[in-house]
């Protein structure tokens, strides 16, 4: 009969916390559980341990027990588990978090497809962390990062529309023949409207005419009215001029008659919206989805 047994004497960080029956056994369960975790989570990418447990073989008498089970438990509730899993942020801030890269896939190609506008500032970023992120459906995602847009069927550019502090009427009837921004053989500084020779051009707002004369950079007989605060308004390609430089207009009074003056192809009004010189998309005031 043997009154001892083989067995391991288990320090950790240079303190004795139990005796092993099976040092190989021990440090297997040990080393799993630093690869896998717990196997309990989805997300878990490693746990880390600072050390681990030293062993020195010893006989021990049949009768102290040996103690594997603390041992383990001991050494891993030493561990940080980190979990892995996937932020999508916009302009660099996390908007939401996703577990699998195939879902933060899919948040992307969901919103590529429906041409979110801002699908260049969306980007998947892989987290590290001690802490597991609450995660967000696909869809909700899909939903909290899509950006319309902005609509502009003239030139697709972002426009700012600027405020005019005004009212303004629309200066002419008749039908669209040529919109702002839409390149021909130039930039299109204003918005063509036409009908017959003839039809009354009228002050799209009160001012004073400042331009009544035949204009040969292609304007023909043209019509300017300052506004005040840099407004401005042209009317162009007049047949006749119904008011003179210096003038004062009330909204509404008529200014000219629509011709096919300077260069043009039929009897129109050019009409231009300009702040400060810079001519803006009448459409953002005037003659709106027409
Ligand atoms: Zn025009």
């Amino acid at each position: 009969m043997c009154f001892y047994k083989r067995a391991y004497i288990v320090t950790y960080n240079g303190e004795f916390i139990g005796y092993s029956s099976s040092k190989t056994k021990l440090q297997e369960r040990i080393n799993s559980y630093i690869e896998n975790g717990n196997n309990d989570n989805d997300n878990l990418a490693y746990v880390d341990i600072d050390v681990l447990p030293t062993y020195s073989m010893t006989f021990l008498k049949r009768n102290i027990e040996t103690n594997d089970d603390d041992i383990y438990n001991a050494v891993i509730s030493a561990g940080i588990t980190y979990y892995k899993y996937f932020a999508i942020q916009l302009n660099g801030e996390d908007k939401y978090f996703v577990s699998k890269y195939p879902e933060a896939e899919q948040v992307m190609s969901k919103l590529k497809e429906k041409e979110s506008n801002n699908i260049d500032n969306v980007k998947i970023v892989e987290r590290y962390d001690t802490n597991l992120a609450s995660f967000t459906p696909i869809d909700d995602c899909v939903t909290g990062l899509f950006e319309e847009k902005p609509k502009n069927k003239y030139n697709g550019r972002v426009e700012h529309v600027a405020s005019l502090g005004m009212d303004m009427i629309e200066p002419a009837q008749g039908i669209i023949t040529s919109r702002f921004g839409i390149r021909r053989r130039d930039n299109h500084k204003g918005l063509d409207i036409a009908n017959s020779t003839g039809s009354a051009i009228r002050a799209a707002a009160s001012g004073t005419v400042t331009y009544a004369k035949y204009n040969s950079g292609g304007y023909g007989n043209l019509v300017i009215i300052s506004h005040g605060n840099g407004i401005q308004t042209y009317y162009g390609h007049n047949s006749r001029l119904l008011v003179s430089e210096g003038e004062t207009v009330e909204q509404g009074q008529q200014i000219a008659a629509m011709g096919s003056t300077g260069i043009s192809t039929g009897p129109h009004c050019h009409f231009e919206i300009r702040i400060n010189g810079v001519a803006q998309n009448p459409q953002n005031y005037l003659y709106k989805g027409r």
